[in-house]
């Protein structure tokens, strides 16, 4: 047992609690060893951002697990985690949605998704911007859509120092999300998660209604570049 993991794993769940919010442990780049050891201290639900990472890990792994998508998904690869994946928080256009409705449907599922929105102010991050995002929610293509249900929406903030500047983009997203609820909610749009924070900043998140942190450094230790 790697009794740094049980700390911080501990001290994370312990700041949680009080909100609600629930724990994605993004275990990119980790061993399956490391992640069977945060199985048995509880951990169900696991990140990942490469669908070869994810489908060899969900075969060698319990099956109680849940994974969550968590990086720019291409839509090629859509098919190979459609038959387990839970819940698919990079969703970044119609297209992508499109081919995850045909995959879930021939799978006989409805698969859960968040919409990615860009909120960053580095170009690099992906994402739909808030015209965008309405033009899709209005849009009767996504309305007919049988095999897909959106769960709410997705942020990445900038990697800055300037915990101001995190703070309103994570406001922003979640005064989005809401806008969005209230205008637009149907059969394929009920929005009910806000998945936003980071290692470096997932209080700043909780504190601006994140109900879903991603969080992978601080449990796991740094990654190798
Ligand atoms: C890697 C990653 C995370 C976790 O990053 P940490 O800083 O290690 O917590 C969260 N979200 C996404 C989309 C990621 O790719």
């Amino acid at each position: 047992m790697n009794p740094q993991l049980k700390e911080n794993l501990s001290l994370l769940l312990a700041q949680l609690a009080p909100t609600g919010c629930r724990l994605v442990a993004v275990s990119k780049t980790k061993p399956v060893n490391t992640l069977m050891e945060a199985y048995g201290l509880g951990i169900r639900v696991f990140g990942e951002n490469k669908v070869q990472e994810m489908t060899e890990k969900h075969e060698a792994l319990p099956k109680d697990i849940e994974w969550h998508m968590i990086g720019h998904l291409q839509t090629n690869k859509v098919k190979y985690i459609a038959p387990f994946v839970s819940l698919i928080h990079s969703v970044d256009s119609f297209k992508l949605l499109k081919e995850i409705d045909k995959r879930a449907a021939q799978n006989n599922r409805k698969l859960d998704c968040l919409l990615q929105i860009h909120i960053a102010r580095e170009e690099t991050k992906f994402g739909l911007d808030r015209q965008e995002l309405f033009a899709l929610l209005e849009s009767p293509e996504f309305k007919a859509l049988e095999h897909v249900c959106v769960k709410g929406l997705m942020g990445m903030a900038t990697n800055t120092d300037n915990s101001a500047a995190v703070r309103e983009e994570f406001k922003g997203l979640r005064l989005l999300f809401e806008e969005a609820r209230e205008k637009h909610s149907s059969a394929n749009f009920q929005p009910v998660e806000l998945s936003m924070g980071m290692s470096g900043d997932y209080l700043l998140a909780l504190e601006e209604g994140s109900t879903l942190v991603r969080v992978g450094s601080l449990l796991f230790g740094e990654r190798q570049a």
